[in-house]
């Protein structure tokens, strides 16, 4: 984005710069140049100093100010070229400066590094976003993991409680798994495993619901806005379902049940002593009944 009051040199920069192969939107000045800034993927501004309304160092300003979700770089073109100015320039927020009259050549150099720090900023971005992903999945399952749900649990709990809104967990642990390590191996184990989450999780409610890998073979389901029946009714379904679920691996066909804990907040009486360990404690009471009853079984209780 150009930024200049003057339309004639505005002009001569921006048929210059499209002549090198940029994309240039202009602005008048630094209040035209943030309303459009806001509604556009501008990397880079490219600024005269002294204008109407808004100047090049204010303009500088109000930009770092402001979250474009993308780093802006910001090269101030001045007749200025006293050291003050241009110490004003970089502290108001400018990664580079040109004294006026500019020369093309330098203009395009200059515009070469721009972009090697916006292609730095964006790698850098898209890893930092890729390592906090990581950061909160389960390696081998790809669905959340522990760390994730001792973070939100928490948060879904206490929000459920202050607003007495309605909230479920299921945890869930497969049945005799250890048999299925025995007879096929770990790794066959891990491919089982791997394709009951699959089911489990193509079973969830989408954008509601949300699962994660609690430990070796246990998954905590949460279900926020849900009472012990609708709960029960989810973890029913489950079940049947991964009954059914048939995982080929190393030329067998592996089917295994599951059993499933239910715990929901009741909202009758007070309830603010109650702790998010209590909801996980009485859903896993509830699972080892069910696993005491013969497994492939769902059993619930109310908090
Ligand atoms: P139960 O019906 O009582 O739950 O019997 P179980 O055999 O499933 O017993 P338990 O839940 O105590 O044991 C879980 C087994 O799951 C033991 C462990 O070796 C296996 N396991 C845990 N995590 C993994 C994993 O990531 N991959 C594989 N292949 N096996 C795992
Ligand atoms: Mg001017
Ligand atoms: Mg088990
Ligand atoms: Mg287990």
């Amino acid at each position: 984005m150009l930024v200049e009051d003057s339309r004639t040199q505005a002009l001569k920069f921006q048929l210059m710069l499209e002549s090198h192969g940029y994309h240039v939107t202009v602005a008048q000045n630094g209040l035209e140049a943030m309303n459009m800034l806001l509604n556009s993927q501008t990397s880079i501004v490219i600024s005269d100093w002294i204008m109407p309304e808004m100047d090049g160092s204010e303009l500088c300003r109000a930009i770092r100010k402001h979250d474009f979700g993308n780093y802006l770089y910001i090269i101030l073109l001045t007749a200025k070229d006293s050291k003050n100015d241009i110490i004003e320039g970089l502290e108001a927020g400018a990664d580079d400066y040109l004294t006026k009259p500019v020369d093309d050549a330098e203009l395009i150099a200059r515009l070469t590094t721009a972009e090697r720090v916006i292609r730095l900023e964006s790698s850098l971005k898209q890893r930092n976003n890729e390592i906090a992903l990581l950061s909160i999945t389960d390696p081998l399952t790809k669905i959340f993991n522990r760390g994730y749900l001792n973070d939100n649990l928490p948060k879904a709990f206490k929000r459920a409680i202050r607003y007495n809104q309605k909230l479920s967990i299921i945890i869930c642990d497969i049945d005799h798994f250890k048999t299925v390590n025995d007879n096929y191996g770990h790794q066959t184990g891990d491919i089982v495993l791997k394709s009951f989450v699959k089911e489990l999780n193509s079973s969830l409610r989408k954008d509601l619901d949300w699962m994660a890998r609690y430990g070796g073979e246990e998954f905590i389901i949460v279900l926020p806005e849900t009472d012990l029946n609708g709960a029960t009714a989810a973890a029913e379904r489950f079940r049947s379902r991964i009954s059914k679920l048939v995982t080929h691996a190393e030329g067998k066909d592996i089917q295994l049940t599951a059993s499933f804990g239910i715990a929901a907040i009741s909202h009758e009486g007070d309830k603010s002593y109650l702790t998010t360990d209590d909801l996980i404690q009485a859903a896993d009471r509830c699972l080892y009944q069910a696993k005491d009853r013969g497994r492939n079984k769902c059993i619930g209780a109310s908090i």
